[in-house]
Order: C-alpha cells, then structure tokens, then sequence
C-alpha cells in the first residue's frame, strides 16, 4: 500500500524501454471507460502526436494539455529556464486540478523525466500528490528513478530496453513513436 490513505492508486510507469506513455494512455482509456474524467497534463512535450488526434473523439470524458517547450535543449540555458517556467507552472495546473477533484484520473506524462532533468522538484509533485482530492488516481511517467514519489506509489512498472527499432537506425514512425 502506499504511503497515505487516500484511496486513490498511484502508479509509475518508468524505465530505459518503450511504453511508459502508451502504458498510461491505456490507464486513461480503461478509467474512461467507466466513465471517469482524465486529465493528461504533459511535461516538456509540445508535438502534436497521433493519440491527440485520437483523444478528441472522447473529449467529454479525457482532456490533454501539452504543456512543454518541446526536446529539452543542449547548451542553452535560456532555453532550458523556459523549459523549467514551463514544467513549474504545469505542475502548478497539475496541483489545481488534483485538489480540485473535478478528474477521476489524472496522469502526469514525463513528470519523471521533468524530475530528472531538474526541471521539477520531487518534493512539490509529492506535495501536489499527497494533496489531491480523495479517490483521485494518480499516474506519473518518465524515465528516471525518484525515490521520494517510488515510496509514495502502489504500483511501479519498469520498462525495460530490450530492443529498441532506434539503435538499428530506423527512423521514428507515425503510429509507433509518435
Ligand atoms: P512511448 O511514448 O512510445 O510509450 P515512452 O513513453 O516509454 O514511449 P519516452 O522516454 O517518453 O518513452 O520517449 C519519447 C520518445 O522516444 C517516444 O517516441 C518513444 O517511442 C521513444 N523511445 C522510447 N524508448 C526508447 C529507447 N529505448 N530508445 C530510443 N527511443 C525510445
Ligand atoms: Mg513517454
């Protein structure tokens, strides 16, 4: 059991493989299906991929709102403290809402990452967490491993690489990567 007693789950999706996000797709589209709000803020992502496209068709019941600056940059301090304003005030939305209660379900898509790269303090996405309305599930992707949220979650998948179609040069493909 997790660290509180709201009865609300949090899962993590993490690891080196592919499918942290796909995994919590499928999270918000079985929650859906019993007819739970679910609302996807998006860390650091701002493309337009193919599940937004296919998302709007279930606005009623899940909402997602890209709410990145895009590929973190390299050697650009500028442009990685608009990252980190950017994934701050996410995180300030994501608190809102979690309290709010409005949403069944809400998945916060590369929080992790955001953790990791240093662009989110651990510390205020446990703070947002712990402070969600009852029952609220809760789910956190990215890779990168963060032991203040690990204690705190019910359920931890770890994706391994086992093979990836990237280290054999192929290119990212509609459907699959995006
Ligand atoms: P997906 O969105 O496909 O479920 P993910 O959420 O597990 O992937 P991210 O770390 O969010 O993976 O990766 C962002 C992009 O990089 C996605 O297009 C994903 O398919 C791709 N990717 C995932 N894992 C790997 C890997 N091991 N090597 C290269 N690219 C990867
Ligand atoms: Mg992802």
């Amino acid at each position: 059991m997790g660290a509180e007693s709201n009865a609300g789950r949090i899962l993590i999706f993490t690891g080196c493989g592919k499918g942290k996000t796909t995994a919590a797709l499928g999270a918000a589209l079985r929650a859906a299906g019993h007819q739970m709000r679910v609302l996807i803020i998006q860390f650091i992502k701002e493309r337009c991929t193919g599940e937004h496209e296919a998302l709007e068709r279930l606005h009623d019941l899940i909402e997602v709102r890209r709410r990145g600056t895009g590929f973190l940059p390299e050697n650009d301090e500028e442009g990685m403290e608009k990252a980190r304003a950017a994934a701050r005030a996410a995180l300030q939305e994501a608190a809102e809402e979690l309290s709010a209660g409005q949403y069944g379900m809400v998945v916060l898509d590369e929080s992790l990452y955001a953790i990791e790269r240093g662009l989110l303090d651990a510390g205020a996405v446990r703070e947002a967490i712990c402070a969600r309305a009852q029952g609220v599930h809760v789910v956190l992707t990215g890779r990168g491993h963060c032991e203040e949220l690990a204690e705190l979650a019910d359920t931890i998948t770890e994706m391994k690489c086992v093979k990836h179609a990237f280290q054999s040069g192929r290119a990212a493909t509609k459907g699959i990567e995006f």
